[in-house]
């Protein structure tokens, strides 16, 4: 018989996913956007996969337990929020934050107020009401840990309320003095009464992907992994910033070319710009084509550069994916663990 180690190395790499919650969603719109669809034969079972990642087993749980699980080990890898990680991870450094801004999923953990405590803006004022109060103050959270650590530094007595469910009525039905919970657009806290202090953000948060440690460090085939989902992680979220512009340009060479085009502050490119003969129908010798990437929030200054300079038929197109040299956060991953030989791992 096989022992336990030999058969847990053996076993598939395992990504969770949220099971609910506004990550659940989310998770899967990423992966899918990132070129990673998951395919879920039975939509009633807990386990998935994905066909461009054969190897990779997706499971489904609920945020907090992902944590949980990649921190002891019987997941790999893992896919929740900062706010969570951060919560549950533990201090023994097992589950690891590989990649901390996926882009999707922001929410600041943050104290709210009663509306009604209008002199009460800052964690100072805070920090008064309650010495006025006479007592320790009764805040309600899901996330006992992070909010304890931060009253504490904030010199505020405190007891923390555990609560499942709906926090922000703890107020009102008089079972805490305040809350501690995410927020998102503010909405519920509105809906509530209640007010986000102005320096009560907690954790800011959004999501991540998060590693077993050990597996990393033991299981070849998990470091191959990390290195598959952060390179399709990163080359996605690259190019949906960006955008690509071809247009036709007139010019004595590609090097004039590039000459003018190195006057423009905006349509440099990534490295510089591809420029090309175009084969006009008539034989003209001096038509080129201009190749340059450009970040998304400054198409129209680069179209209004393109054009100072004599673009025209300018096209623009989608970027799926950007891949550098190496993953930037994967080379940070391999000097976390202090694994010096990438490719052969
Ligand atoms: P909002 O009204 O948009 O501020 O959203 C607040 C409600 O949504 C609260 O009940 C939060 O617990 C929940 N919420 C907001 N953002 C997140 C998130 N990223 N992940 C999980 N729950 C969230």
């Amino acid at each position: 018989m096989e022992n336990v180690e030999n058969m847990s190395s053996e076993r598939p790499i395992r990504l969770s996913l949220p099971s609910k919650g506004r990550l659940a969603e989310d998770s899967l719109e990423f992966l899918a956007a990132c070129g990673l669809q998951i395919n879920k034969p039975n939509p009633r079972q807990y386990e998935a996969n994905i066909p461009n990642l054969p190897e990779l087993v997706v499971l489904f749980q609920r945020p907090g337990d992902i944590v949980v699980s990649v921190r002891d080990g019987s997941v790999d890898f893992g896919i929740t929020g900062i706010d969570v990680y951060e919560e549950h991870k533990g201090s023994n450094g097992e589950a690891m934050l590989l990649h901390d801004a996926l882009g999707f999923g922001h929410c600041n953990l943050a104290l709210a107020v009663p509306e009604a405590w209008e002199e009460v803006l800052s964690v100072n004022d805070l920090r008064q009401r309650v010495a006025n109060l006479g007592r320790s103050l009764r805040a309600a959270t899901k996330f006992p840990l992070l909010t304890g650590k931060f009253l504490q530094v904030h010199g505020i007595p405190h007891t923390l309320i555990s609560a499942e469910g709906t926090l922000e009525t703890a107020p009102a039905i008089g079972y805490a003095d305040i809350i501690s919970d995410l927020v998102s657009s503010g909405q519920t806290l509105k809906d509530n009464r209640l007010r986000a202090l102005q320096d009560g953000v907690i954790q800011p948060s959004q999501a991540a992907l998060i590693a077993n440690r050990q597996a990393l460090r033991t299981r070849p085939k998990a470091l191959a992994m990390a290195r598959q989902l952060l390179e399709y992680f990163e080359a996605h979220l690259r190019a949906i910033e960006n955008l690509a512009i071809f247009a036709n340009m007139r010019g004595s060479s590609a090097e004039a070319i590039a000459g003018r085009i190195f006057t423009q502050p905006t349509i440099g490119g990534l490295q510089g710009p591809t420029i090309s003969p175009v084969f006009v129908r008539n034989g003209e010798k001096n038509w080129f084509a201009v190749h340059i990437v450009v970040q998304r929030d400054r198409l129209f200054r680069s179209i209004n550069e393109l054009r100072s300079i004599g673009g025209s038929g300018v096209v623009v197109a989608p970027v799926t994916y950007i891949f550098e040299e190496e993953p930037a956060r994967y080379a940070a991953m391999l000097q976390a663990l202090e694994i010096k030989d990438a490719e052969n791992s």
